[in-house]
C-alpha cells in the first residue's frame, strides 16, 4: 500500500488537510496526492506540500467524483484518504470507504499512525467525551473545517495533472436552486454575534444586527432560530448539526448554551454571553458574562461601541 490522498471541494479546507497529511507522511514515508476539482487550487496545493495534485474535470456530484477518487486510490493502492468533512465530502468519504472496503472515522481532531494503523482522536457526545479510534489501513477519515491550519509552503512544489471524471449516467441535474444568503461563510468570520430563542420576534434581531454592524461581525444563531423559526438561513446556525466556528469573538445573545450548540463554538477565542438567567450553561463557557435583559443590553453595547 502506498499513498496518502486528500480531497475537499472547499479550497480552504483542502489546504488544511495537507497539515495532517504531512504528519502522516512523516510516519508512513508515502507520497501525498491531493485531488481537487479546481485548477486554481491545484497550484497552491502543490506548493503547500502535495507531491502530486490531480485536477478532476467533468464528473457529477457526488457519485461521479467519488468513483473517480476511488479509482485513483485503488490504482495506487493508497493507504489513507483524508476528506474535508462538508456534507458533500462526507458523502464522498462514505462512498470511497465502502468501495475500498476500508474503515472510516469521522470528524477526526488528530491523526497519527500507531501499530501500523490510523489512530484518530474524535469528540463524542456533542463534546462531552473524547475517544480514540484505531482503523486498519486502508483507512478513510473526514476532518471538519478549521481543525488544522494550512501548512507553510514546502521547499519544492509537486506536479499537477488533469484527469477527467466520468459523469454518472444515473444522475441528471435538472435545476440548480440557490439556497439564498450564499456568499456568507460564517466559518470564516473573525467575529460573530449569535442569537437564540431569547429573541421574541424576528424584527427584534435588528438589535443583534446593529451590534454586528458596529463590530463588523456576521450574524449566527442556534438551531431553533434557523430550523424552527426560519428567521435566519440554516448556513448560519452553529452546533453539532450545524457549523463549527472558531472566531476571535463570539457574542452570544439570548441563547442558553446547550452542549449541542457549544460544540460548534467552544473554540472561539473570546466568548461574551448576555442572558437573563445567571444559571444558563453559556456562562460556564463565557469569558465575559452579562446577566441582564439583552433588549436593554444590546442597544447599550452598540451605542458604547459606536462612540
Ligand atoms: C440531536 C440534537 C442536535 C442538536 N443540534 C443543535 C445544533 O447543532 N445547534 C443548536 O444550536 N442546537 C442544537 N440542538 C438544540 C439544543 O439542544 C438546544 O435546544 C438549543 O441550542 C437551544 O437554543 P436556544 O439557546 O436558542 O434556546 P433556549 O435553550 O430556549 O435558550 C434561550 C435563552 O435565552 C435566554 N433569554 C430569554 N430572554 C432573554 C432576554 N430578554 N435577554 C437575555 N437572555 C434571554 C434564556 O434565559 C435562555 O437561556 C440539538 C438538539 C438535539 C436533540
Amino acid at each position: 500500500m502506498a499513498g496518502i490522498f486528500i480531497f475537499s471541494e472547499d479550497s480552504a479546507l483542502a489546504k488544511q488537510l495537507l497539515t495532517p497529511a504531512l504528519e502522516l507522511k512523516a510516519s508512513l514515508a508515502q507520497p501525498i496526492t491531493a485531488i481537487t476539482l479546481s485548477e486554481s487550487d491545484a497550484e497552491e496545493l502543490a506548493k503547500l506540500g502535495a507531491d502530486k495534485v490531480v485536477v478532476l474535470t467533468g464528473g457529477t456530484w457526488a457519485e461521479g467524483f467519488a468513483e473517480a477518487i476511488y479509482s485513483q486510490i485503488s490504482k495506487a493502492e493508497g493507504s489513507i484518504l483524508l476528506v474535508g468533512g462538508t456534507l458533500r465530502g462526507k458523502h464522498v468519504a462514505a462512498y470511497v470507504a465502502a468501495k475500498l472496503n476500508a474503515g472510516m472515522t469521522t470528524d477526526a481532531k488528530a491523526l497519527k499512525i500507531a501499530n501500523g494503523k490510523l489512530l484518530a482522536t474524535r469528540v463524542l457526545y456533542a463534546g462531552l467525551a473524547v475517544c480514540e479510534e484505531e482503523v486498519a489501513l486502508p483507512a478513510v477519515a473526514t476532518i471538519r473545517a478549521r481543525t488544522f491550519l494550512a501548512p507553510a509552503p514546502a521547499p519544492a512544489a509537486g506536479v499537477v495533472e488533469t484527469q477527467s471524471a466520468e459523469a454518472d449516467s444515473r444522475i441528471t441535474i435538472s435545476e440548480v436552486i440557490p439556497t439564498g444568503d450564499k456568499g456568507v461563510d460564517i466559518t470564516a468570520a473573525t467575529k460573530l454575534v449569535a442569537v437564540g430563542r431569547g429573541f421574541r420576534r424576528k424584527e427584534d434581531l435588528k438589535l443583534a444586527e446593529d451590534l454586528a454592524g458596529v463590530l463588523k461581525a456576521e450574524l449566527a444563531c442556534t438551531r431553533g432560530i434557523a430550523e424552527d423559526e426560519h428567521w435566519l438561513p440554516i448556513e448560519r446556525y452553529i452546533g453539532i448539526s450545524g457549523q463549527t466556528v472558531k472566531p476571535e469573538l463570539y457574542v452570544a445573545a439570548g441563547l442558553s448554551g446547550q452542549v449541542q450548540h457549544m460544540v460548534g463554538c467552544r473554540e472561539s477565542k473570546v466568548i461574551v454571553a448576555i442572558n437573563t438567567d445567571e444559571r444558563a450553561p453559556i456562562f460556564e463557557a463565557a469569558d465575559y458574562g452579562i446577566v441582564g435583559d439583552m433588549y436593554e443590553v444590546l442597544p447599550l453595547l452598540t451605542a458604547a461601541l459606536r462612540k
